[in-house]
């Protein structure tokens, strides 16, 4: 081609970067063993499965199969080691973190060579995105393993992590899962996608080559049925730490509900990119490009549905078939490849029976005009017009380079589509003003936002899902509580009976409403009046269910009997049922608006709640005499803690702010703790108002709505609250109390798909009920596995670990400059 030639043409030519070291280092070492206690090791099996690579379809390399054999070598390894890693000071850790970081420099070239041999995904990607990412976190995390004790002060590491990470990040994902667990003193047993290992296997070698403790990290290559679900059911694993599809991640939940196993789930997602008619369009086009075309479109936070104004629909769909046409695909390996190969056939496959789906659905396909390379497995760049918000494509996460766009008229007509998911893992928003753009970002049902940009990762700012796109963090400082758990955990469990002293009652030197150290019985029925015993029969009182602000009657119709510790029947209270459940939900979800209120606002009718109380101490103080026979100082000293432990709250709710990050872009990203939505929680049955109050103002303080079951022995402290609510100003649905039989209820609770989250506070086995019915529509649970907490002790019943479960952190991320 002649220098006029290429002038006129201004094709690209090959840029190749060169495979041989990275296929000299594997042949090398094919087939590969597994890496157990810094030990290359043959699988039990004596089993080696294929890698492929996806650009040409042939075989690159052999990995071990493990099987469960393996996993208790592996397990067995990580157990001893984390005896010695998990004491070793933050600054050991550091050290060791930080030699990681910079041997993945080290090996850079090598990593991004292996990375785009094994996944097909463009050296450009792999190159200037992933490795650099990789490093960028265990810098990152170098730095929290030193500051552990000082930052962390309260928590301890978790014990041996299993983890399962996916084949379109591979050592990306590693990275994530890796980084945060041996910072915090875990240790690891890791098992890569089977399509995906080498990666890890090289990061294995330089685990050797810095000198990591044995143990610390095993890495087990093979197949899900053999590595994955032995892991995950494994009983010397403390946590799994999952990123993939919704339905292992479901399957996992299941396995895993009521083992005490701590568990993060990151999974798929069906992301918006919404683009608002001022947008500077041509930067569109190439956000666009990043949204779903960057890894083939195989991101789980891919913008896969473009909604678009639908003044400017026309004139950008034109510009983006334009761009279009010039997206170069082919060889991963070449520099100037802009779209590489899919993973596997089977995933091909699958993008190609979506994509015939969203045709027969009578959605408008369109294709660039050239042809895929024929060996290996390449899937074009494909743009959907005409696409109604219910079709399958729409709706299902494709996991391909296939946009399906829809438009929209208004903003909120813009997040009502955008919301239209049961994912909610990401979305990117497009606008010059960005007073538009920050209204709509804590609107929009997602874990990271992105203002004017997309698809951007740093080690600062926390990943995670809400809703079907899973729970947990990765990255920031919320990712390092999935590593770590509060030291108290480990202590003795506090004895049945608190013996309060007398002089608890009272706190701050104020008196006390009734004298403390009387320490009488209550004795019902008989009340003084002018000097004078009347005959009269106590006035029945009947506590209902308190639904979107009203006392309503059960659905039942039935009541239960509430008994004192000698078994007289103390009072009754409502038989609730699945229609109570119901509408208490829906009373919860018309209150959402308590969220958009200020925290001023919320503080203030904390304080207000907890003046009412005080009003009524005395009453409070005598309905716990009533219900559990302990002595009226201990009943007044739990009234005090629940007044104290409201002003807790009150103070929180304006407090517990976020941060604003400053990762290595010129803008910054606002993380912002956000309500999660409706809880259903249950109440622990010891402390029957103070439980509930621990339960309900952190909840409440962060802008949830909730619905709460009393303690089902003693609930008629619960039900007394409904006049203390009423007369705070609370919002009707805000907190919605529906008694009766506890785990019943809970069942309703967790399988119900509005409900975000659950807590329950009970026995192992309702906890274990609680995690397996939750597995439906993937919300969060905390639960106690039946270890009891001392709910008087302001560090167990209190603080920053309740505001977190009550909380999800959302990243927007703002560039600026011209
Ligand atoms: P999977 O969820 O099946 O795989 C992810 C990881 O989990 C792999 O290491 C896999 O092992 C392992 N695994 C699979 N089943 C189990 C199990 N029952 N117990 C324990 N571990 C298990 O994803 P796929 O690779 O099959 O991809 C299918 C779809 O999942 C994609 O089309 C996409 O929609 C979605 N996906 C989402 C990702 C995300 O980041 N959100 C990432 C990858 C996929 P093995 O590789 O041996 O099968």
């Amino acid at each position: 081609m002649s220098v006029k030639e290429i002038f006129e043409t201004m094709e690209y030519g090959p840029a190749p970067e060169a495979a041989a070291p990275g296929l000299a280092w594997i042949q090398e070492r094919t087939p590969f063993n597994l890496f157990i206690n810094n030990q290359w090791v043959k699988p039990a099996s004596g089993q080696y499965i294929d890698s492929i690579n996806p650009a040409t379809g042939k075989r690159l390399a052999q990995v071990a199969a493990a099987t469960s054999a393996d996993v208790d070598a592996a397990v067995a390894a990580a157990r001893a080691a984390f005896e010695t890693w998990s004491k070793a000071p933050g600054h050991v850790r550091a050290r060791y973190i930080y030699a990681i970081a910079r041997h993945i420099q080290k090996h850079a070239r090598l990593l991004a060579v292996l990375e785009s041999l094994d996944n097909g995904k463009p050296i450009r990607e792999t190159r200037d995105i992933d490795i650099p990412l990789v490093a960028r976190h265990f810098y990152y995390h170098a730095g929290w393993a030193q500051l552990m004790e000082s930052e962390l002060p309260g928590y301890q590491s978790v014990g041996v992590v299993g983890q399962i990470i996916p084949w379109n990040f591979p050592l990306l994902m590693l990275a994530w899962k890796i980084a945060p667990a041996l910072a915090m003193g875990n240790t690891v047993v890791l098992k890569p996608a089977r399509y995906t290992s080498l990666t890890a296997l090289k990061f294995a070698e330089i685990v050797q080559e810095i000198g990591l403790p044995p143990g610390v990290v095993n890495i087990l290559t093979g197949e899900a049925s053999q590595v994955g679900e032995a892991l995950v059911q494994h009983p010397g694993i403390n946590k799994i730490a999952f990123t993939g599809s919704t339905d292992v991640g479901r399957s996992i939940r299941r396995a895993t509900a009521g083992s005490g196993k701590k568990l993060s789930l990151e999974l798929g997602g069906k992301s918006p990119f919404i683009v608002f008619d001022d947008a500077d369009l041509d930067s569109v086009v190439e956000g666009v490009v990043d949204a779903i075309w960057f890894n083939q479109g195989q991101v789980c936070c891919a913008g896969s549905r473009l909604l678009v104004q639908e003044n400017i629909a026309d004139r950008l769909i034109e510009k983006l078939r334009e761009r279009m046409e010039h997206l170069r695909i082919g060889d991963p390996l070449d520099k100037a490849v802009d779209i590489g190969a899919i993973v596997s056939p089977g995933q091909l496959k699958e993008i190609q029976r979506l994509v015939n789906t969203g045709v027969e659905e009578g959605a408008v396909m369109w294709q660039p005009s050239w042809a895929c390379p024929t060996e290996g497995y390449f899937f074009p760049p494909t743009l959907f017009t005409n696409v109604s918000p219910a079709t399958t494509i729409a709706q299902v996460e494709i996991f391909g380079p296939v946009l399906v766009s829809m438009t929209f008229r208004t903003p909120a007509e813009a997040v009502e589509l955008a919301n239209n998911t049961r994912y909610g893992l990401a979305a990117s928003v497009w606008s010059e003003n960005i007073n538009l753009a920050l209204d709509v970002a804590p609107k929009l049902k997602a874990g990271t936002v992105w203002i004017n940009c997309t698809n951007l990762f740093d080690a600062t700012s926390g990943f995670g899902g809400y809703r079907e796109s899973g729970f947990g963090r990765e990255g920031g400082k919320e990712g390092l509580y999935e590593y770590v758990r509060p030291k108290w955990e480990t202590l003795e469990a506090p004895a049945k009976e608190f013996h309060i002293a007398g002089e608890s009652a009272s706190t701050n030197g104020s008196k006390p409403a009734v004298s403390a150290d009387e320490d009488r019985e209550f004795e019902g029925g008989e009340q003084l009046l002018d000097g004078y015993t009347p005959m009269l029969p106590a006035i029945d009182r009947t506590p209902k269910m308190f639904i979107g602000g009203k006392q309503t009657r059960p659905d039942s119709g039935y009541s239960r009997d509430v008994y004192d510790p000698q078994g007289q029947v103390i009072g009754q209270v409502g038989e609730g049922n699945r229609k109570d459940i119901r509408n208490a939900v829906e009373a919860a979800h018309a209150a959402g608006g308590w969220a958009a209120g200020t925290t001023h606002n919320r503080a203030q009718i904390l304080y207000y709640i907890a003046e009412n109380l005080s009003v009524r101490e005395d009453e409070f103080a005598r309905r716990i005499v009533q219900q559990t026979g302990r002595s009226y100082a201990d009943a007044a000293a739990e009234v005090q803690a629940a007044i104290s432990r409201l002003f807790s709250y009150a103070a929180w709710a304006d407090k517990y702010e976020g941060a604003v990050h400053r990762p290595p872009l010129r803008g910054v990203a606002l993380a912002m703790p956000e309500a999660i939505g409706v809880i259903g929680m249950a109440c622990p049955e010891e402390y029957p108002l103070l439980g509930f109050v621990s339960l309900v103002a952190p909840a409440i303080a962060m802008g949830n709505t909730i619905v709460v079951i009393p303690s089902q022995v003693a609930p008629l402290s619960a039900t007394d609250c409904y006049q203390v609510l009423e007369t705070s100003d609370l919002p009707a649905g805000v907190v919605n109390i529906v008694t009766g039989d506890r785990d019943l209820l809970s069942q309703v609770l967790a399988e119900h798909d509005d409900v975000d989250a659950m807590w329950y506070f009970g026995p192992a086995e309702g906890c274990k009920r609680v995690e397996l019915a939750s597995a439906g529509n993937m919300k969060r649970t905390w639960v106690s596995y039946g270890h009891p907490r001392d709910w008087m002790d302001t560090v167990q019943g209190e603080g920053e670990e309740f505001l977190r479960e009550a909380t999800q952190v959302k990243n927007v991320w703002v560039p600026y400059g011209e």
